[in-house]
């Protein structure tokens, strides 16, 4: 599994989810403390912020653990934005390790990451083509495709989940996605936690970036919208 998270609030640089918390994504890729399946991120890494003049969706992603890149650190300070999302990967058996498996996956404005796994079978089905035969790669397609047919990002996210998990009981359909003003994310056969208190805007990951008390679990099954509004959590 892997792990993801993501920020909605006021401008932020991208070191609020990867090595400013004491549990951030970079300690997560070699230390994840809550992770099932795996156990060391080290097959990739992404992160995706919003340009503050243009809007439009910025991305880095590399197949390479995210402790090796020495240009990291200067970029995450300097990547800021209001809507914020990284993700380090472990590569489930039989996938790529190559930039085009590696989240956040992007379409436009949308940014997308993964964090579990599912049979091809249960996706293919959904969208004619992906950018990488990585099963993450195929879901992040067919939610594109269900937004640009006109569908809200949240109703993109529970169709996707709730036919591929449907058709493949044993698949882990962790979601996370946001497009500059909202985030999304599912729970589907792993962890999620929310923080949204003390402090002026939401952290959505996989496990706590920090020790503080404010992190909440969300359920199993349930679809989390965050919008500037607010937090909301519907079942899947
Ligand atoms: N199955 C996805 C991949 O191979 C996600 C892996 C994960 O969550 N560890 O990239």
């Amino acid at each position: 599994m892997c792990r993801h998270a993501a920020w909605l609030g006021p401008p932020r640089g991208l070191a609020a989810l990867l090595d400013e918390p004491e549990h951030g994504l970079v300690r997560q890729s070699y230390a994840p403390r809550m992770q099932r399946h795996g156990m060391v991120n080290a097959d990739g890494f992404g992160m995706g912020w919003y340009d503050p003049a243009s809007g439009e969706a910025v991305r880095y992603r590399r197949s390479i653990p995210i402790w090796t890149d020495a240009n990291l650190p200067g970029l995450a300070r300097a990547a800021r934005s209001g809507c914020l999302i990284a993700a380090v990967r472990s590569a489930t058996i039989g996938m790529p390790i190559e930039e085009s498996a590696t989240a956040p996956f992007a379409d436009g404005r949308l940014l997308l990451s993964h964090n579990g796994r599912v049979r091809a079978e249960a996706v293919r089905s959904l969208v004619d083509s992906a950018e990488s035969t990585c099963d993450a790669a195929w879901v992040a397609a067919a939610v594109f495709a269900r937004v640009r047919g006109g569908a809200p990002l949240g109703d993109a996210l529970a169709e996707v989940v709730t036919h591929a998990g449907t058709k493949d009981p044993e698949g882990r359909l962790n979601l996370l996605a946001c497009d500059g003003a909202t985030v999304a994310a599912t729970t589907w056969g792993d962890t999620l936690y929310v923080d949204d208190t003390g402090q002026d805007g939401v952290l959505v990951a996989s496990e706590p970036l920090s020790d503080r008390p404010s992190w909440r679990p969300v359920p199993d099954r349930r679809l989390v919208l965050v919008t500037p509004g607010g937090v909301r959590v519907e079942p899947l």
